[in-house]
C-alpha cells in the first residue's frame, strides 16, 4: 500500500471552508460563512457565483453529475442524479449549474413515505440546500445536502426537524447564557456517534436468503463457540478486516469524515468505528454516509457489512452510542464543569436541564430509537433496557445530593455548596463513567445516549433530545429572567429540579431484573418494551405541545411520523414472517425430510442384516425429528394464519399491536423448533450455512 499523505487526502472530495475561501470572492465567502456559522439567511444574489465555483471545483475533481442528497423517512439517504450537461447552440454541450439548481430541486415525492401528508397536500416535494453541511463528491457526483419538504412546507425528512431542534436549543440556551453574562453568538449541540457493525464473507452471506431479504438471520442454532471466551473484544484485528478498515478510513477521510477509532467488538465478526465529534447536523450527515460507505467498501473486499441491530440471536447485537454535548460558537462546552463559581453554577443548570428533559420526555427518547430491529436488542442483556434512566457517577451524585439536602459535600474536601458563591469541588473525570449498563450516562463533559440501534439515523434521537432540553431551558429562562435575586433563585431552582427528578437518576446495574421492578413499580418510570408500545406516545398531548411550541414539528408532521414509523415496523416484521414461511416450506422441511428418509432407509437395511442392531441413534433421532416436523408444520400454519389476518387490519395502531402480540410470538415458536431440528440434522442435508460458518467466515 502506498504511503498516504493524510492531511492532503482529508476532505479532498469536500467543498469545505478551505475550498470556499480559495475559490469564492471575498464578499461571497463572507456572506456564505455567516450563513453557515450563524444560520443567517443567505444573500440570494450570490447563489449563482457559489454554484459556478462549486461546479468548476466538482468538474476538476471528476464529477459529471450533481444530486440533491436527502434523508427521507425510509431511514436511508436518497439521491436523484442530473448531469451538468446542457445543449449548446453548436450541437455540443456546456456544463451548467446555476444558483437555482443549487438551492432547490423537485424530486417526485410520491414514492417516499409521507404518512398521510400526501393525502392532504400535493404529491410533489422539493429539496432545499442546507448550506451548513458541506457539499461533497461521491461516485462522480456532486452531492448537495438538502432538506426535503412537501410543497406546503411540511417536512418529509429527518434533516429539517433536526435543524429546527438545533435552532430551539440555540434560542433557549442563549437566554440562559445571557443571565450568566456569558458571551456567545450562538449555541449548538455536538455529537460523536460510535457505530457498530458485523462483517461477513460475501460468499457465505449469499447462501442465507433470510439475511439477504431481512438483514438478520431468522433461523440458526447457536454455534459451539460464541462470545463466551471474551476473546474478540479489542482483540487483534484480522488482516482482511484490517485492510477493509484502512480502505474505509481513506474513503471517509476524503469525504472529510473524522474517522478516528476502530476496534473489534464483543461478538465474533463485530467491529466498531467512532469519528471525532462534530456539529449535530454534520455528524448526522456523516453517519449516514459512513453507513453507506461501510457497505460499499465491504463489498469491494468480498464481505458484507451488516448494520442490522440483531443479525444473530444469542450473540450481541449492534448499537450506536450518541455522545452529545452543547457548546458555544467559541467552543466552550456547556456540559463541562468550569473553574469559576459562576461557570460551575451555569454547568449545573445545564446539567439539570438534561436531567429534567430525560425524565419529562423518557417516552420521546425511547421512541426515537424504536424500530423492529432495535426491539430485539433493548433489554436483552447486552444493550441498555427499554427503561430510560440517567447515570451521573459517584462524585457528581454526591455533589447533587449535597445541594438537594443542604448538607456538606463529603468529597475530598468538605464544603457546603452555595451556588454562585463557592467553587464546586473538583471531581475527576475518570470516575464519571464506567457503568456500561446505563442508557444515558454522563461521561465527564458530555452525555452518552446508548439505546440507539446500529442502523438508526442519529437525527431521530437528537431531534427529541434537543427539543426536550430546549423545553427545560425555556422554563428556567422564564423563571430566572423574572427573578429579582438571581443567585438565590438559581440555587432554589437547581435544588428543586434535582429533588423533583431524582427518580430518573440511577447508578446501579441497568441490566438487572431488580432494576426493572424498582424502575416501574417504585419510581414509576416507563418501560416501553416494543415499538408498538412506544410509538403511539408521540401523540401524547404533552409531547405534541412541546414539539409544536419549539417549532420542531407541526401537528400534521407528528401524526405523519407516527404513522410512518409504525408502518416501517409492521412492514419489516411482515416481510420476516413471509420469509420464514417460504424458507420453512421450501427448504427446511424438505431438508429434514431428506435426512429422515436416509435415516429410515438405513434403519430398515441394518435390520435386514441383523436382528441384534438397536439403531439407537437412527430411531431416537427419527422420533424426535418427526415430532419436530409436526410442530414446525403446526407453527407454519399458525404463522400463515396470522399473516393472513394481519392483512385484514386497516388501522396502523391495531396492526402494530397484532404484530407484537401474534406475529412475533408465532415467529419465535417456529424458529425454536427449526433450530432444534438443525441440531439433529446432518450438516450435509441442512440447506443453509450455520451460525458458526457465518460468524467465523472472515479470516
Ligand atoms: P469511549 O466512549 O469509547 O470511552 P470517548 O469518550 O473518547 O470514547 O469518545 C466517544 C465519542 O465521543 C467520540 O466520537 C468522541 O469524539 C465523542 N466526544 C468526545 N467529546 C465529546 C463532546 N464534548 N461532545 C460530543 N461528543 C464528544
Ligand atoms: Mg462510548
Amino acid at each position: 500500500m502506498e504511503n498516504l499523505n493524510i492531511p492532503e487526502l482529508f476532505g479532498s472530495l469536500v467543498f469545505n471552508d478551505k475550498v470556499m475561501r480559495e475559490r469564492l470572492s471575498e464578499d461571497v465567502y463572507a456572506s456564505l460563512k455567516k450563513t453557515i456559522d450563524e444560520n443567517v439567511k443567505l444573500d440570494e444574489t450570490q447563489l449563482d457565483a457559489i454554484a459556478e465555483e462549486m461546479k468548476n471545483w466538482a468538474l476538476e475533481n471528476g464529477a459529471t453529475h450533481f444530486t440533491h442528497w436527502f434523508q427521507p423517512l425510509t431511514g436511508v439517504t436518497a439521491e436523484k442524479h442530473d448531469s451538468f450537461i446542457s445543449p449548446a447552440p453548436d450541437g455540443g454541450v456546456l456544463m451548467e449549474f446555476t444558483g437555482k439548481d443549487l438551492i432547490k430541486g423537485e424530486p417526485d415525492a410520491s414514492s417516499f413515505p409521507s404518512g398521510g401528508l400526501r393525502a392532504t397536500f400535493e404529491a410533489r416535494g422539493y429539496t432545499a440546500w442546507d448550506p451548513t453541511s458541506y457539499a461533497f463528491i461521491k461516485d462522480h457526483t456532486l452531492c448537495i445536502p438538502t432538506a426535503f419538504c412537501s410543497y406546503s412546507g411540511e417536512a418529509l425528512d429527518k434533516k429539517t426537524p433536526l435543524l429546527r431542534s438545533m435552532q430551539a436549543v440555540n434560542r433557549q440556551a442563549k437566554r440562559i447564557l445571557k443571565l450568566f453574562g456569558t458571551e456567545a453568538k450562538y449555541v449548538k449541540t455536538c455529537v460523536g456517534p460510535e457505530q457498530e457493525y458485523f462483517l461477513i464473507d460475501k460468499e457465505v452471506f449469499s447462501k442465507r436468503p433470510d439475511l439477504k431479504y431481512t438483514g438478520r438471520t431468522l433461523f440458526g442454532a447457536l454455534p459451539p463457540k460464541g462470545q463466551e471466551m471474551d476473546d474478540h473484544y479489542f482483540g487483534v484485528i484480522k488482516p482482511r478486516v484490517s485492510e477493509f478498515m484502512r480502505d474505509l478510513n481513506n474513503e471517509l477521510w476524503k469525504l472529510g469524515i473524522l474517522a478516528k477509532t476502530e476496534h473489534n467488538e464483543v461478538a465474533p465478526a463485530q467491529h466498531e468505528l467512532a469519528p471525532i465529534y462534530s456539529t449535530t447536523n454534520i455528524a448526522t450527515d456523516s453517519n449516514q454516509l459512513t453507513m453507506e460507505i461501510m457497505k460499499k467498501v465491504a463489498d469491494r473486499h468480498g464481505m458484507v457489512c451488516l448494520l442490522h441491530e440483531k443479525p444473530f440471536a444469542g450473540v450481541n447485537g449492534s448499537g450506536k452510542h450518541n455522545n452529545w454535548s452543547i457548546s458555544t460558537d467559541t467552543g466552550v462546552n456547556l456540559l463541562s464543569p468550569g473553574n469559576s463559581p459562576y461557570e460551575n453554577a451555569q454547568f449545573l443548570l445545564f446539567l439539570c436541564a438534561v436531567i429534567q428533559a430525560v425524565d419529562d420526555y423518557q417516552d420521546l427518547l425511547r421512541l426515537s430509537v424504536a424500530t423492529a430491529g432495535n426491539d430485539h436488542r433493548l433489554g436483552a442483556n447486552e444493550a441498555p433496557p427499554a427503561i430510560i434512566s440517567v447515570f451521573l457517577g459517584e462524585e457528581l451524585t454526591a455533589i447533587l445530593d449535597a445541594i438537594k439536602n443542604d448538607t456538606p459535600y463529603q468529597g475530598r474536601e468538605e464544603v457546603k455548596i452555595k451556588l454562585g458563591v463557592h467553587s464546586l469541588p473538583r471531581f475527576s473525570r475518570d470516575t464519571t463513567d464506567r457503568n456500561r449498563t446505563s442508557p444515558f450516562a454522563f461521561t465527564g463533559n458530555k452525555f452518552e445516549f446508548r439505546s440507539l440501534g446500529s442502523s438508526n439515523s442519529i437525527a431521530c434521537c437528537n431531534i427529541m433530545l434537543n427539543a426536550a432540553v430546549s423545553e427545560s431551558l425555556r422554563q428556567y429562562a422564564d423563571e430566572l429572567e423574572a427573578s429579582e435575586n438571581f443567585e438565590e433563585d438559581l440555587h432554589t431552582l437547581i435544588k428543586r429540579v434535582i429533588t423533583e427528578h431524582q427518580r430518573i437518576l440511577f447508578d446501579g446495574n441497568g441490566y438487572g431484573e431488580e432494576w426493572i421492578k424498582e424502575a416501574t413499580e417504585v419510581r414509576g418510570l416507563s418501560n416501553l418494551k416494543t415499538t408498538a408500545d412506544a410509538m403511539p406516545h408521540l401523540l401524547d398531548k404533552k409531547n405534541v405541545d412541546m414539539l409544536i411550541a419549539h417549532k420542531v414539528f407541526t401537528e400534521a408532521e407528528i401524526h405523519s411520523r407516527c404513522e410512518i414509523m409504525l408502518e416501517n415496523y409492521v412492514k419489516t416484521v411482515n416481510i420476516e414472517g413471509l420469509t420464514m414461511v417460504d424458507l420453512v416450506r421450501k427448504n427446511y422441511l424438505p431438508a429434514i425430510e431428506r435426512y429422515l428418509y436416509r435415516l429410515s432407509q438405513t434403519t430398515v437395511l441394518m435390520r435386514q442384516v441383523s436382528d441384534n442392531v438397536k439403531c439407537k441413534y437412527e430411531v431416537s433421532t427419527m422420533e424426535r425429528l418427526s415430532e419436530l416436523t409436526d410442530c414446525i408444520m403446526d407453527s407454519v400454519i399458525s404463522l400463515e394464519d396470522a399473516l393472513r389476518e394481519f392483512k385484514e387490519i386497516d388501522n396502523i395502531f391495531r396492526s402494530s399491536e397484532y404484530v407484537r402480540d401474534e406475529m412475533l410470538p408465532r415467529m419465535d415458536t417456529l424458529r425454536k423448533y427449526v433450530d432444534e431440528a438443525e441440531m439433529l440434522t446432518s450438516q450435509r442435508d441442512w440447506p443453509f450455512p450455520s451460525y458458526g460458518q457465518l460468524l467465523f467466515s472472515v479470516n
